[in-house]
């Protein structure tokens, strides 16, 4: 089956606008509609993609398509609902494949499967499309379906991926053979990171940068009381004034020494408004180099305790400091026992620590039962942090990234491959070369801890560099620029083009 989404974002541009610090590139990307509105000659867009709650890509559909309609694009959004469910395991295994984890290979039947779904829902979707629409197909799973339509009717369409790594394996090029013969029918390709592309479409596919909403709860500005307020309902701060709203019914949890998770605000302090932070927010994903940085951090610790940090105020800083890592809280995401396996690892490691460094080190977990509120916390949390780090060994994109940059956090990031396209070390922040050094990262801890003026640097590009590039309004602009050119074109017929 597949469903027409009606439910939109009811963000508008002229809301955006009225933010002074936003109105310029709002600005911008109105005068660029009026240049490239034309161009598209009143078709209408079809974005498909397989979910309409959870992960990322359905998290930036309303967005997009709700700003391109108030921009007066004609667009529609669509997820599909295969009928059968062994189609979602398979797209899982592409999925994972292409993320170089899994055993290669398909199945003949499988191969069939894909076909046979993708063909009955391109049935459904034919009667809905016009002959000069476009269409744009996001991910694995819709894909084949585009191809069907594309071999059917002619009409323009791009495939949109937005998952890729950097290395070439028997197991991500299994996933791309199995892929390639709907991949290459396309009009066009477009990826998040050059380093994604598979093979067959170097060259031929382009690319388009995730983006923030920068009014969104996640990234929306904070004022004084309005942060304490959350970090007070949210339990992760003891507070002896009355604030305006009451404490969440669910709140932040904290690793206990004695095993337990409690209420954050119990026990041991974490003291986020006062002291020194080192934070990182991330999914409990071993990928995510939370071993290492806890073991960095502790290094740095200890390399002030035998006296190595000269500088008085310095060394009054590494004493104080804390590390905070933060994700969601496991027990909410059913289909992630590996989550709970890598937080459980974490706790154990914890467990083992003294007491001197496990009161430096809060292990959080932030509900997920609202939304809302599981991304204001995100939010306080990040805006608390003295330096946001982003550690992983692998890394997509890695919006928290993004999202610590543009509230002009210093960001040690690593040299993942998404990172590394978000941050030039020394410029918008620093990077980690080994994600897995340890001493690498007390090092880099150190100078970043110890260089004010540094810090308000790293923080001030990054600030600027996410307003350039990756902000929601440069990501609705690229795709404008991407259906204009393809409007504007006849449809390929003989596959992807330049
Ligand atoms: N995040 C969240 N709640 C949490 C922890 C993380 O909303 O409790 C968000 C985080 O702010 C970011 C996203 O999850 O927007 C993670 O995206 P990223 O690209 O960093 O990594 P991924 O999880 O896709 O590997």
């Amino acid at each position: 089956m597949i469903e027409v989404v009606e439910a939109m974002e009811n963000m508008r541009l002229s809301d955006y606008a009225g933010y002074a610090y936003l109105a310029a590139t709002v600005r911008e990307l109105k005068l660029e509609t009026q240049m490239l509105l034309p161009r598209l000659g009143g078709r209408t867009v079809w974005m498909v993609n397989s979910t309409a709650d959870g992960g990322g890509v359905a998290e930036m559909m309303p967005k997009l398509v709700g700003l391109m309609r108030d921009l007066g694009v004609k667009i529609q959004w669509v997820v599909i609902h295969p009928s059968e469910s062994a189609f979602f395991s398979l797209t899982k295994r592409i999925h994972n494949l292409i993320h170089d984890f899994g055993a290669p290979g398909f199945t003949e039947q499988e191969q069939t499967l894909y076909e046979r779904v993708s063909r009955d829902l391109a049935d459904e979707m034919q009667g809905r499309l016009g002959a000069d629409d476009i269409l744009v197909v996001h991910d694995p799973q819709p894909l084949g379906m585009g191809a069907e339509l594309k071999r059917r009717t002619g009409i323009r369409a791009i495939w949109r991926c937005h998952i890729g790594v950097d290395k070439r394996t028997p197991a991500t090029a299994s996933a791309w053979d199995f892929l390639k013969p709907h991949a290459s029918v396309f009009d066009h390709a477009v990826f998040s990171v050059p380093e994604y592309i598979p093979h067959f479409l170097v060259g031929r596919a382009g690319i388009i940068s995730p983006s923030i909403d920068p009014l969104s709860h996640k990234n929306r500005e904070l004022h004084a009381h309005k942060l304490i307020g959350i970090l007070s309902n949210a339990g992760l701060m003891t507070n002896h004034h009355p604030v305006l709203t009451s404490h969440w019914q669910h709140q932040a949890q904290r690793f206990q020494p004695d095993g337990r998770f409690l209420n954050a605000n119990t026990g041991l302090k974490i003291g986020l408004l006062f002291r020194p932070t080192v934070t990182q927010i991330s999914r409990w994903d071993g990928l995510k180099g939370w071993e290492p940085l806890m073991e960095g951090f502790l290094r740095l610790k200890a390399r002030c305790a035998q006296g190595d940090i000269k500088d008085a105020r310095h060394k009054r800083r590494i004493e104080i400091a804390r590390l905070v890592f933060a994700g969601p809280d496991p027990s909410a995401i059913q289909d992630d026992p590996d989550g709970r396996e890598v937080l459980h690892s974490l706790c154990d490691k914890y467990r083992r620590l003294n007491r001197d460094e496990q009161e430096s080190i809060a292990l959080l977990t932030l509900p997920m039962a609202s939304r809302k509120e599981n991304h204001l916390m995100v939010n306080a949390i990040q805006r608390c942090a003295t330096v946001a780090v982003q550690n992983s060994l692998q890394e997509g994109f890695g919006l928290t990234a993004t999202e610590a940059m543009w509230k002009r956090i210093p960001v040690l990031g690593s040299t993942a491959c998404g990172l590394r396209q978000q941050i030039r070390d020394g410029i918008d922040g620093r990077l980690n070369h080994d994600p897995e050094d340890t001493d690498e990262i007390a090092e880099n801890l150190n100078q970043m801890l110890f260089d004010s003026v540094g810090r308000d640097t790293w923080g001030r590009n990054a600030q600027r560099r996410v307003y350039d590039r990756f902000l929601i309004f440069k990501h609705v602009q690229e795709w404008l620029e991407r259906l204009s050119e393809t409007a504007q074109r006849p449809p390929s017929t003989t596959g992807l083009q330049r």
